[in-house]
């Protein structure tokens, strides 16, 4: 069978040539004379596979030389907890920006472990935009500002770095990592899940300013405490080793590109295709504002929930797959994450033009 375009949320497409290196690699990884499934993570042909991932992650993202990387487990979510358990240091107050419902989710674990505020909120536009926000929408005294910076389920993004002053930022860029370049020295702590624009699921990543490590409260798990993560180069114990090696292969096939100016040029080429078409007609509408826009979540309707149905099962059967909005939302979402070919998109809009013409609403 040929292989579908999959726009699916996460996991997601990873690059042709990655899978296609995977597979040639798979029962014999160089000399080793078995398939990195099956090494000791200890090994010095897999420490140079997880150094090699790390080294190539630093350069795709200009990752600044005070900062730690590391590969944990867990998820995403497992961060929601991780990261008050670690970052609520001095005054136990944390400001969360309400964008959508993994910040949501963030903001209710948290509260389990500090004095957790909500500095601004889209809740009431169903998340529709990402809230604007200033120095002052943050308490003075907060250990740290969350925000989710892009917003998978709704397709939303932050059009802006919130500014924060000297209060550590930190960014779940589960769902636009390696997207476009990024100032990471504006960030405190970045973190991502691998399944959707890096690696299998099993991964997660994070990237945090050395400062802010080593204040995790007593009664942290061991499993969950970045400094004795960073301390054990994420080998505290076995690291998701596959992952990482998939990961490596993102990396060494984003620089082959040309890196993250180059991954941006395409995802934007590829986004304004799509939004240029929705701007364009009236049969399907683009529920969120403009400016926070999704280059990688693009979330659309046609206003009827047995068309929309329609419409999913209908693209599905001409190869364009999950393109089913989140249950909590509705209508469509195309994911375009940067192994999404150009051509699938084009495939995609010359479809939406097709079903539009073919099921005239009443
Ligand atoms: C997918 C996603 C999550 C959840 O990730 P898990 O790895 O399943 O825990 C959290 N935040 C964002 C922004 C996501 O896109």
């Amino acid at each position: 069978m040929e292989r579908v375009y999959n726009f699916s949320a996460g996991p997601s497409m990873l690059p042709e040539t990655v899978l296609k290196k995977a597979a040639e690699e798979m029962l014999c990884y160089g000399d080793s004379g078995m398939s990195v499934m099956e090494m000791s993570h200890r090994s010095p042909v897999y420490e140079k596979i997880i150094s090699d991932a790390e080294g190539l992650l630093r350069t795709v993202m200009a990752i600044p030389d005070n900062y730690k990387v590391l590969f944990l487990q867990g998820g995403a979510s497992t961060q929601f907890a991780a990261v008050p358990l670690n970052l609520l240091a001095k005054s136990k107050k944390a400001d969360y920006i309400l964008s959508g419902q993994f910040s949501t989710k963030a903001y209710k674990e948290a509260q389990k472990y500090g004095d957790i505020a909500v500095a601004a909120s889209s809740k009431d536009a169903n998340f529709s935009f990402v809230p604007r926000t200033d120095e002052n929408s943050f308490r003075a005294d907060a250990d740290y500002v969350h925000i989710c910076f892009n917003n998978t389920i709704y397709g939303t993004k932050f059009p802006y770095i919130p500014d924060t002053g000297d209060i550590p930022l930190v960014a779940d860029m589960s769902s636009c990592i390696l997207s476009e370049p990024i100032d990471v020295s504006r960030f405190g702590m970045i973190y991502a899940g691998a399944q959707k624009n890096m690696s299998a699921a099993g991964l997660t990543v994070v990237i945090v300013r050395e400062d802010l490590l080593g204040n995790a409260r007593e009664d942290t798990p061991t499993m969950l405490d970045y400094k004795v993560m960073a301390d054990n180069g994420s080998m505290y114990n076995t690291p998701p080793c596959y992952c990482i090696y998939i990961a490596k292969l993102v990396y060494e096939w984003i620089l082959s590109l040309g890196g993250l100016e180059k991954m941006k040029e395409l995802n934007a080429k590829k986004a304004k295709l799509l939004y240029d078409y929705l701007d364009s007609q009236d049969y399907y509408a683009a529920p969120v504002e403009k400016e926070s826009r999704s280059m990688m979540n693009v979330t659309f309707v046609t206003g009827d929930a047995d068309l929309d149905k329609k419409f999913a099962a209908e693209a599905s059967a001409a190869g364009l797959k999950n393109l089913k909005g989140h249950r909590s939302v509705g209508g469509m979402r195309a994911s375009i994450y940067n192994a999404m070919p150009y051509e699938g998109v084009e495939k995609l809009v010359a479809f939406m033009k097709e079903f539009a013409l073919a099921n005239p609403k009443k």
